[in-house]
């Protein structure tokens, strides 16, 4: 069984982020989707917990599984016996970033760890989290860059 680790912020989980699992469970036989504590983004929308639980809503399927963790993303892959990492591009501003991800997560998992990079379908390329949460904030619509369940979420902590 070749499983494969999802790292992210999921802050929250958008159609974006939803694309990628959508094409990594066709191609691997378990997604572990992987909530990380991120030291570098200090503001939060939601609390790992309950990103977590947002992210389980959405998927009740067994071969997708919802974890949260810190430290180096290659540790936690090793630990749940993953073959690589799957990193989603939204276009030459995230392929920089991440071939260097990439290649320092290679280095520092012994050539344990590969990543595998897909891409979102082109509608779905330029949603982020934090641009959701900015358009919410300006109360314009947000339905159709993340699902009802992370909307409703969403409204009650921007528009309260
Ligand atoms: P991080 O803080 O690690 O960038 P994110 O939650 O923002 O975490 O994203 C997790 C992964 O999903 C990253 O590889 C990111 O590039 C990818 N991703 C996010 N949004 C999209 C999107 N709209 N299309 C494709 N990939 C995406």
């Amino acid at each position: 069984m070749t499983k494969v680790l999802y790292p992210g912020s999921f802050d929250p989980i958008t159609k974006g982020h939803m694309d990628i699992i959508s094409q990594a469970k066709e191609l691997f036989d378990e997604v572990i989707v992987a909530v990380m504590m991120n030291s570098q983004k200090k503001e939060s929308l939601f609390t790992i917990e309950e990103r977590k639980n947002l992210i389980q809503k959405l998927y009740k399927s067994e071969n997708i599984k919802v974890v949260t963790g810190s430290g180096a993303t290659v540790d936690l892959a090793i630990a749940y016996d993953c073959k690589a990492i799957i990193r989603g591009l939204r276009g030459m501003t995230d392929f920089d970033y991440e071939i260097q991800l990439a290649e320092i997560n290679k280095d520092i998992s012994e050539n344990q760890i590969n990543t595998v990079c897909l891409f979102a379908d082109s509608n779905h390329q330029f949603i982020s989290s934090s641009i959701v949460k900015e358009v919410l904030s300006l109360n314009k619509s947000i339905e159709k860059y993340v699902d009802p369940i992370v909307e409703e979420e969403m409204k009650k902590k921007i528009l309260k």
